[in-house]
């Protein structure tokens, strides 16, 4: 993937971002709406008492799944950001969807706009805005797109990095398909790292409220940021949580928020100690090793799937067979359980073999067909 960030980050908000000081992790937080200036006053003085805390966040637009719910209080509600502000010293940071919010939160002197997961997911609106910035130099955090596609998230960073803006943020809040599940969206941490990857100097920043869905599930999925050495948290906090006009189940009230940030681990990126890098070195070799095992193995089975494939080729017989599927994914699954290795992440990896493995088949018949077809 290229790369097209500008990847120096030198505004002196960003200089305080974590690592960049001993304040890490650096954290955002606020309600998830504006509800009304008392609200709004009450939770940004009691967020100051928390060292940690630099940035007040609260949603003014409110993208709502459903007609009919609670859509923000709207420009009414950018004054009191201004006062936070003015009354606390944390910088603000507020949602826009459209140019005309851009231009009303610059209007207010709002420091930081964050795009949420539905806006990241239509080039067309993120393109407005990336226009409707242009020749600012405003920080801009880009939420995951609300589907697990990476090209759509980073396409909305060079959107905005194209319009000339550089201090750009990606916040991780998880992907939907959570149905069934214990989050609220999914969090597939393999979609923030590969990010991370491409991006190593693009600060990341989790949002474990809207990951997690509910209180008690935060501080976990927080930890896991921490240990998967993301730069910060954006985090709703209300003054009354029960009373929230808007994911009343996820906020947390000041005082809790403080207490969990006591609890949090922050992990050192690296450690030059040596005994540190030399037992994990010696572990690395062996993961390398077994890597390659692992590679060879896989190099194996897709030689036998290539004998299927023209056993079903000249036979005519369908790429997939749906209940050897079945028993195949409940045999790996039941034999990882009783090895001890989870169920669910054989099953992840044994839905891509097996998909690899029709897929391979398919073209296979395509290709025999063809040998058919053809004159002598
Ligand atoms: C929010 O931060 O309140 C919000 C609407 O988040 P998301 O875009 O992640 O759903
Ligand atoms: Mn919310």
């Amino acid at each position: 993937m290229n790369c097209k960030f500008d990847n120096h980050f030198h505004s002196t908000f960003l200089a305080n971002w974590p690592k960049a000081n001993n304040s890490y992790p650096f954290i955002i937080a606020g309600p998830c709406s504006a509800e009304s200036k008392e609200q709004v006053l009450a939770t940004a003085h009691e967020l100051k008492k928390i060292p940690q805390i630099k940035g007040f966040r609260a949603g003014v637009w409110k993208p709502r799944t459903r007609p009919n719910s609670f859509e923000g209080m709207g420009e009414e509600a950018l004054p009191w950001l201004a006062c936070v502000k003015k009354e606390t010293g944390l910088f603000t940071a507020v949602e826009v969807a459209n140019p005309r919010h851009v231009e009303l939160c610059l209007k207010h002197g709002i420091d930081c706009l964050w795009i949420g997961a539905r806006t990241t997911a239509g080039p067309f609106a993120v393109q407005e805005i990336a226009e409707a910035l242009k020749g600012t130099d405003a920080v801009v955090m880009v939420k995951n797109p609300v589907n697990a596609e990476l090209s759509l998230w980073i396409g909305a960073l060079e959107r905005l990095n194209a319009s000339g803006l550089s201090k750009l943020v990606a916040i991780h809040r998880g992907f939907s398909g959570a149905e069934n599940n214990i989050f609220r969206n999914l969090p597939l941490w393999e979609v923030p790292l590969e990010l991370k990857r491409h991006f190593p100097h693009l600060p990341l920043i989790c949002d474990p409220s809207h990951i997690a869905g509910k209180r008690d599930l935060i501080e976990r999925v927080s930890q896991m940021a921490l240990d998967m050495d993301f730069d910060g948290l954006i985090i709703e906090s209300h003054i009354a949580p029960d009373q929230a006009l808007s994911d009343a189940s996820q906020q947390i009230t000041p005082s809790s928020l403080q207490e969990m940030l006591t609890r949090l681990e922050a992990r050192i990126p690296s450690c030059n100690d040596h005994s540190y890098e030399e037992s994990l070195e010696k572990e690395r070799a062996r993961i390398d090793r077994l890597d390659s095992e692992l590679i060879e193995i896989l190099l194996a089975r897709m030689r036998v799937v290539h004998q299927i494939a023209d056993i079903k080729a000249k036979h005519n017989v369908t790429a997939l067979q749906i209940n050897r599927m079945d028993r195949l994914m409940k045999n790996r699954t039941e034999y990882a359980q009783k090895i001890g290795l989870d169920p669910t992440y054989i099953e992840r990896i044994f839905q891509i073999v097996h998909a690899e493995s029709v897929r391979f088949q398919s073209d296979r018949m395509a290709q025999v067909k063809n040998e058919v077809k053809k004159p002598c």
